[in-house]
């Protein structure tokens, strides 16, 4: 499938909606305006691409409502270059924003399917984004410290192993709750062993499997 004129302007109007719900980073806003989210869900649901939905990908996961994808991309407080972690790449649409944006993106999935077919997906694209199989909640030790970290999977705590790698001043974003309703968590590296956590929203996410995720 290709990008058409259509689907620019469905996505012009989904940049209208986001302002409206109260997003107003322009970096956000304009890597919405770009990234082809039909690409990244299944066929038969990508009419619904441009709606403000979330959608199933394969293996009973989800790709998130655009406006919650662009609420925890503002909240990351974006710089050109910064080196963003995502943990629960799915169907890579939150990775190419990322890159929209102007980061560098390292982004871990757990399940071999998705993994595989975001690789696929983001190459086809010509996105740069260093890719990762394995259990995320533990981090990604070989490229830490990270100026973000961002868990696109409901948490049932913060896990201290992603904390420790955060660079001072680094920020994670994390939606951290149950299984039913997550709060959508911005926690700030201030020093070696000093952090804050400020408290949003509330979302519901997939749950975050692996060590530090949900047992059953
Ligand atoms: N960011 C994705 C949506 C994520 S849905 C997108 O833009 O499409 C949550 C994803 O987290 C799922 O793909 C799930 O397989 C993955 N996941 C769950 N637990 C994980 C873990 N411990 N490590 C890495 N990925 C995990």
């Amino acid at each position: 499938m290709k990008d058409t004129y259509k689907h620019k302007g469905q996505r012009q109007r989904l940049v209208s909606l986001l302002i409206k719900a109260g997003i107003t980073d322009t970096r956000v806003l304009k890597a919405i305006g770009k990234v082809p989210r039909h690409l990244f869900v299944e066929g038969v649901f990508a009419d619904a691409a441009y709606e403000n939905k979330a959608l199933p990908i394969k293996e009973g996961q989800t790709i998130s409502q655009p406006f919650t994808v662009a609420f925890q991309s503002q909240l990351l407080g974006a710089k050109p270059n910064m080196k963003v972690l995502e943990i629960g790449t799915g169907s890579a649409y939150q990775a190419a924003i990322l890159c929209e944006m102007g980061l560098r993106v390292f982004s871990i999935e757990i399940n071999e399917q998705l993994h595989q077919e975001a690789k696929l997906r983001l190459e086809n694209l010509s996105y740069e984004v260093q890719l990762h199989l394995a259990d995320g909640s533990i981090g990604w030790q070989r490229y830490q410290p990270y100026d973000a970290i961002l868990v696109t999977a409901a948490s049932p705590n913060i896990p201290l192993s992603l904390k420790r790698q955060l660079g001072i001043g680094g920020k994670m974003v994390i939606p951290v709750g149950n299984k039913e309703l997550q709060y959508m968590t911005v926690v700030t590296r201030l020093a070696k062993n000093e952090y804050k956590s400020q408290t949003h929203q509330a979302f519901k996410f997939v749950p975050l499997r692996g060590k530090h995720g949900f047992k059953t």
